[in-house]
């Protein structure tokens, strides 16, 4: 079967029928550039990224396909972009939004978050493949129904439509995984899905004792200003600040800020470290429920007496919000708010130590906390490093030339970095050998 078709598309920018221009491309994600470009903007990125091709052989894939709109039947209707889609397979991942895509016969769900799963509701009726968390939650929350619902294991190999797959813990929520793929062709591929790059992930064998093709990366922080604390300093200080106003004020309520799924570290971490339960709402328990983790689903409770811990959704991180429910339990006289954030502008953020209150005023103190679930700049760039992959495909921020164009070039400035390690580390061993 073959996907190759001529198609209008055009940018997200550019959605006026006018600006529609034809090209020739593989609409299910040919890594070949698009023999006629659309805008001066990308072939003037294309320029640069020959230069840069030169050096390293590592490239960043260009498209103006991005988020593309097609116009059938004189319709507006979204089209799947290419970084969506896994060539040499039927496979698409976190794409959604775009109806029954022609010739996808594995729709991949990376993780439970919004932006990944737009689109799937009840009525959809082709093949989903995710992992078991992530599989409860569709299950349970969009009702999808099961016998489209393919839960696949994690840390074992398992194959889909004869490609191999391989899951792995992604760092960010609650059965988000990064995946590994070798195509029939052994082309290897490696899809992030939203995730925080960690050291661990080096040991990984699929990943430590193979050249990995294409790269598929979250690149939500690609830029040298994303830089925060480790996870775990995060969670320590929340704890050390926990403990320190409980003993102050014993009757203090420690609020946690949730979304639907993330962040439960924190709330977990600090109840356990007070011997606290965790109380939330019926909501929240329902997800909780799909997590299969036994530990948090012991702590949890639905009777705000219970716990001194109480987990509460962000939009509800106001004052006058907070004011009312201090009000409503009368058992507490102080709140201590931990609003995990991910990156702040305020540069004083950066180091843990430099961490205010937002606020302290009326019995309600709050703190933004820097717990990142996407890697930090110098992550992204380690992982990358370590992988040192052919292609790097953004799958974030990739809609504007500009930034394609800064990313591109941060890549090609880390492989050649690596380039440049390797004799180095070579002439040390050879040393050593003739040294011993
Ligand atoms: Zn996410």
């Amino acid at each position: 079967m073959t996907f190759v078709a001529e198609e209008k598309v055009v940018t997200n920018k550019r959605k006026s029928l006018s600006a529609l221009k034809k090209i020739k491309s593989d609409p299910w994600g040919s890594l070949k550039r698009p023999t006629k470009s659309v805008s001066t903007a990308v072939q003037e990125t294309k320029s640069e990224k020959n230069s840069s091709d030169s050096v390293n052989q590592t490239e960043a894939i260009l498209s103006s396909e991005t988020d593309s709109y097609s116009n059938k039947n004189g319709r507006h209707k979204y089209t799947c972009p290419f970084y969506k889609k896994i060539p040499e397979t039927g496979f698409t991942v976190d794409a959604f939004r775009y109806g029954e895509i022609p010739g996808c016969t594995a729709y991949i769900l990376t993780h439970f978050h919004y932006d990944h799963y737009c689109g799937l509701t009840k009525k959809f009726k082709q093949p989903i493949y995710c992992s078991q968390i992530t599989g409860n939650l569709v299950e349970s929350k969009l009702k999808v129904e099961v016998q489209y619902i393919n839960r696949l294991p994690m840390n074992k190999p398992c194959a889909v439509n004869g490609v191999e797959l391989m899951l792995r813990e992604a760092n960010h929520c609650p059965g988000a995984v990064i995946i590994f793929m070798r195509l029939p062709s052994g082309r290897l591929v490696l899809h992030t899905g939203d995730f925080r790059a960690h050291p661990t992930m080096e040991d990984y064998p699929e990943l430590k004792n193979n050249k990995i093709n294409d790269l598929y990366l979250d690149t939500t922080y690609c830029n040298p200003d994303y830089a925060f604390p480790f996870q775990q300093d995060v969670i320590n200080f929340a704890i050390k600040i926990a403990v320190k106003t409980l003993a102050d004020n014993p009757k203090t309520c420690i609020v946690c800020g949730t979304y639907t799924i993330g962040k439960e570290r924190v709330f977990k971490a600090v109840a356990s470290a007070i011997n606290s339960k965790v109380c939330v709402k019926r909501d929240k328990k329902s997800i909780l429920d799909c997590l299969e983790d036994e530990e948090l689903n012991k702590m949890v409770t639905l009777n705000p007496a219970e716990a001194t811990v109480h987990v509460l959704p962000m939009k509800l991180l106001n004052f006058n919000s907070l004011s009312e429910y201090l009000e409503k339990h009368p058992q507490f006289t102080s709140i201590l708010v931990f609003e995990p954030t991910g990156w702040t502008h305020s540069k004083k953020t950066i180091s843990l130590e430099h961490v205010q209150p937002k606020y302290s005023r009326n019995a309600i103190t709050h703190y933004g906390i820097p717990y990142s679930e996407h890697s930090s700049f110098l992550e992204l760039k380690r992982f990358v490093q370590f992988l040192k992959p052919t292609r790097i495909i953004p799958t974030v921020n990739n809609g504007n030339p500009a930034s394609r164009r800064k990313m591109e070039d941060l890549f090609a400035g880390w492989l050649k970095e690596t380039e440049q390690d390797t004799p180095t580390k070579s002439k040390q061993s050879s040393l050593n050998q003739w040294m011993g």
